[in-house]
């Protein structure tokens, strides 16, 4: 027989079979109940399998399950008007793709046609996708080494975290401001690149001063620089506004979305850009996707952002997110390996690092905190940087969580205690 293998990448210490999901739980293949700490990276922010979403996609596969690059269908058309009224006026040009890669990869190709321009800036230890392009923007250079060259004109920036620049929130916001200045001052740059004032992916959990998206927007504008802002991790819900943009309310030129947008039952993105740009500059990059918006999937979505919108799902996140947050840094206050504690919405971040002085990221202590946890009843997962991310379903009760934070507090005081 065959043995087959498949690829987990980076992600192969914490991988498991799932036997079922259902709301804030998880069985593993051998029965084991988890309560879910990740969402499956910001997908399932309504809870796993959730009854509705999956109705109305069921409902749409009994109607029509395809369309082509040429074709539309109503399902589609519900859903751009659903999510445009969450998005600022005037960004109402959508692509239809399949997830946050794709999404992210026509912003760029997009912000290279629309401009005329070529240099593009992102931030170091961000992710934004898998492709050459969107691993141009972000990513970590030591993981490119192998791969290189990426795309050219790319160029990658700190982000302004007061955790990584060790001075006040205003300073490191106005050197930010200065050198963000400087690379656009030659009226050469196409795009920056950003999330809502936090960096989701990739495990590093940033957040930048507030005021950030604003700053950025306004000297974008000045030197003719398309702002793209990635909603795949921030939006629905999980930052304690439907979307990032609504936290400094900054309306950006190109927005992306993807993962919770159908809350994990089919794959799905979305690019929405501003209609100051007419619709045939848009179309004019002539490249489309096959699968993007599959009618079911956006079923599903339209049916997600009504839930998100009927039970103000936002605001649970944002109250539950800040009582986690506070929690943690009770809890976890004098502990000799535990660096920097944050968090917007229920986005939490918390970095593990060898002692306090060096701050050098310690994955292999975080990840003996993932195995007991796990072996205590908590899914937890690191992106790296020593950082555990924490992302519940939104919905996932207080009780619930209040059982998490226990189990994860008690790994990591159990941790410090083997020092
Ligand atoms: N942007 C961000 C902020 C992400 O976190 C991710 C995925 N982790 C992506 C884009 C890429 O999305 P996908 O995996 O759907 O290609």
């Amino acid at each position: 027989m065959t043995k087959n293998h498949i690829i987990y990448s980076n992600f192969l210490d914490y991988q498991f079979t799932l036997k079922k999901a259902k709301g804030s739980f998880l069985w593993t293949k051998e029965g084991k109940k988890l309560i879910d700490f990740t969402s499956g990276w910001n997908v399932t922010n309504l809870g796993w399998n959730h009854p509705e979403v999956t109705r109305s996609l069921i409902k749409q596969a009994k109607k029509n399950t395809f369309t082509s690059m040429w074709i539309g269908d109503e399902a589609q058309i519900a859903f751009a008007n659903e999510l445009s009224k969450y998005l600022p006026d005037g960004i109402n040009i959508f692509c239809r793709v399949t997830g946050g890669t794709e999404a992210n990869e026509k912003a760029l190709i997009l912000a290279r046609s629309l401009t005329g321009r070529k240099k593009v800036i992102g931030f170091r230890d961000a992710y934004h996708g898998q492709s050459f392009g969107t691993m141009s923007i972000g990513y970590r250079p030591a993981y490119v080494q192998d791969i290189a060259p990426l795309v050219p004109q790319f160029i990658q920036m700190e982000f302004p975290s007061t955790y990584i620049t060790q001075k006040s929130e205003e300073e490191t916001l106005n050197d930010f401001l200065e050198q963000l200045e400087q690379q656009l001052k030659t009226r050469d740059v196409a795009a920056i690149v950003t999330e809502a004032g936090i960096i989701t992916g990739w495990g590093s959990t940033h957040i930048a001063p507030r005021g950030y998206l604003r700053e950025v927007r306004k000297l974008a504008k000045q030197y003719g620089t398309l702002l793209i802002l990635d909603e795949v991790g921030t939006g629905l819900s999980r930052c304690g506004k439907m979307f990032g943009w609504e936290l400094e309310r900054v309306t950006p030129d190109i927005m992306t979305f993807a993962k919770g947008l159908t809350n994990g039952v089919a794959a799905m993105g979305a690019v929405a850009i501003s209609d100051q740009f007419p619709q045939q500059e848009v179309a004019k990059t002539k490249t489309h996707s096959t699968f993007g918006w599959m009618p079911v999937a956006c079923a599903a979505a339209t049916k997600v952002l009504e839930i998100h919108n009927r039970d103000q799902v936002w605001n649970t996140a944002r109250d539950h997110g800040a009582w986690m947050l506070n929690a943690l840094r009770q809890e976890l206050n004098g502990s000799p390996t535990v660096s920097n504690i944050v968090g917007m919405g229920m986005e939490l971040g918390i970095t593990f690092v060898e002692n306090g002085k060096t701050r050098k990221p310690n994955d292999a202590l975080a990840k003996s905190i993932i195995k007991k946890s796990f072996d205590q009843g908590l899914h937890l997962i690191l992106g790296e940087n020593g950082n555990i991310q924490i992302m519940p379903p939104l919905t996932t009760p207080k009780k619930v969580l209040e059982k998490g934070i226990e189990i994860f507090v008690d790994a990591v005081h159990k941790a410090d205690k083997h020092l």
